[in-house]
């Protein structure tokens, strides 16, 4: 679904992707794991165009990303992003920040918007706030909004970026059971994240990028029991 090729990005002189190549498949749940500075949001951020790259290509669904415009627009919706910080419409409410994407961008009638919208809140396990406004909601609650918000516009892909890390530690596990649920369901994922039990659970493949580079790509049991590189041992005896 995803091909990057030969991908290179600076910030001024610091070179924070370099030469990445990846692949992602329709359906797998890609963890991306590594030290803070290491580019993986850069990396997320590239995938959506949120960021641009200096060389090399990226692909999504056979067509190189579009630049701007409506084909932007229309990546954007297909490729759902999920950050550290809800970013949730504070004076909208709940139902109304999950159906604001598909009504403004989609065209979807309100009526119909809603129906999906509540559908997506009860699956999500909080069809009960849904007239509520995201301060009154818990921050494991409000992270599940913006899961369900992402799910309103059928995105082809989801990228994670630090889902729980902001989040109490009594709320990260309903976070997480939601992101199982939806990697369950074939979802295409690529999640940025430390929680080893997800990345055992649900992971089909784990990266481990440092320096702007890809320095391991491994499956979750083989990269926390025996990781091949130094480096990666080095990072997991500090995290776990
Ligand atoms: P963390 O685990 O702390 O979130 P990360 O792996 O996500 O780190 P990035 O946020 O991708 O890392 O950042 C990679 C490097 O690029 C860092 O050195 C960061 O300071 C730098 N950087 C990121 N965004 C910008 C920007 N907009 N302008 C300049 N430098 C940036
Ligand atoms: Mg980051």
């Amino acid at each position: 679904l995803v091909v990057l090729d030969d991908v290179n990005k600076h910030f001024g002189s610091l070179h924070v992707l370099r030469d990445i190549n990846l692949t992602i498949s329709r359906g797998e749940v890609l963890v991306v794991i590594g030290p803070s500075g290491g580019g993986k949001s850069t990396l997320c951020r590239a995938i959506n165009r949120l960021e641009t790259i200096d060389s090399g290509t990226i692909t999504f669904d056979g067509q190189p990303l579009p630049k701007e415009g409506r084909a932007l627009a229309q990546l954007r919706s297909e490729v759902g992003m999920v950050f550290q910080s809800f970013n949730l419409f504070a004076h909208k409410t709940i139902l109304e920040n999950v159906t604001l994407g598909p009504i403004k961008v989609r065209g979807t009638g309100k009526a119909q918007a809603d129906r999906r919208g509540m559908e997506l809140l009860e699956r999500v396990g909080i069809g009960a706030q849904a007239a509520k406004y995201p301060a009154q909601l818990s921050g494991g609650q409000q992270q599940r909004v913006a899961i369900a918000r992402a799910l309103a516009m059928d995105p082809k892909m989801i990228l994670f970026d630090e889902p729980t890390s902001a989040l109490d530690p009594e709320m990260v596990q309903e976070v997480l059971d939601v992101m199982i649920g939806l990697a369950r369901d074939g979802m295409t994922m690529m999640v940025v994240t430390h929680e080893m039990g997800f990345a055992r659970r649900a992971a089909n493949r784990v990266v481990f990028m440092a320096d702007g580079q890809i320095v391991e790509e491994n499956t979750p049991d083989q990269f926390f029991t025996n990781a091949r590189t130094d480096r990666a041992k080095d990072f997991l005896s500090k995290i776990l």
